[in-house]
């Protein structure tokens, strides 16, 4: 069952690892179908390169694996409350990638101050409180940082992020990691300026309108 999700989740997850943004089998991707509701997540302990469509695991938004050999992602009992809470997400993404983290490390928001970055979220990209690893505390915390947005760092843990497809979440990973690069190589140079909140909109509105195949094919030159 959902083969087309299984093999978008299980490249969603591979691309963790082509990237850099995960080591050994840390971090995990999911997507939920939208017609059933089921959620297709990594198997957990699996090393990436092991992972194939078929290892992947179906389970329903109460947790009972669905369909699967294996057990799903130590995370699952995170993902599925965050979608339960988020009608909106379609995809999350889970990874420890080392310059977001770096800010969770220390309790901190990676501040907006890349046009590239804000484009996609609109904002900066908060962190939670400290909570519990594991827990549905750590996925509460992750709903409360958001307050709607796509992403979280959680307190000396990781990055969370939302999309609206397996797809989408993993690439916000993917440009968190380098905004985050590229944040803290800028601040070793001195203070940076965010942008400011009028700027930030303006930035997120172009995206939606310009961004992409979709919308309006007029360039302005
Ligand atoms: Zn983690």
């Amino acid at each position: 069952m959902l083969e087309t999700l299984k093999e978008e989740v299980c490249e969603q997850n591979h691309e963790l690892a082509l990237n850099g943004l995960v080591v050994g089998s840390g971090g995990n991707v999911s997507g939920r179908d939208p017609d059933s509701g089921y959620v297709v997540i990594k198997p957990s302990g699996l090393k990436f390169a092991k992972l194939t469509p078929d290892t992947m695991v179906v389970v329903d938004l109460k947790g009972n694996v669905i369909e699967g050999k294996m057990k799903p992602s130590v995370d699952t009992g995170i993902h599925l409350y965050i979608y339960r809470e988020r009608s909106d997400v379609f995809g999350i993404t889970h990874t420890h990638s080392p310059y977001a983290t770096s800010f969770a490390a220390r309790g901190e928001r990676i501040p907006a101050i890349l046009t590239p970055i804000t484009h996609m979220l609109g904002r900066d990209v908060p962190c939670s409180r400290y909570a519990t690893p594991g827990e549905v505390d750590t996925a509460q915390a992750i709903i409360e940082a958001a307050q709607g947005g796509m992403s979280a760092l959680i307190k000396a843990h990781g990055l969370f992020t939302m999309g609206t497809s397996a797809t989408h979440a993993t690439s916000l990973a993917m440009y968190i990691e380098e905004a985050a690069k590229t944040t803290h190589i800028a601040m070793l140079h001195g203070p940076v300026e965010e942008l400011p909140p009028e700027e930030i909109e303006r930035c997120a509105n172009w995206f939606k309108k310009n961004y992409g195949q979709s919308g309006d094919k007029k360039i302005n030159a």
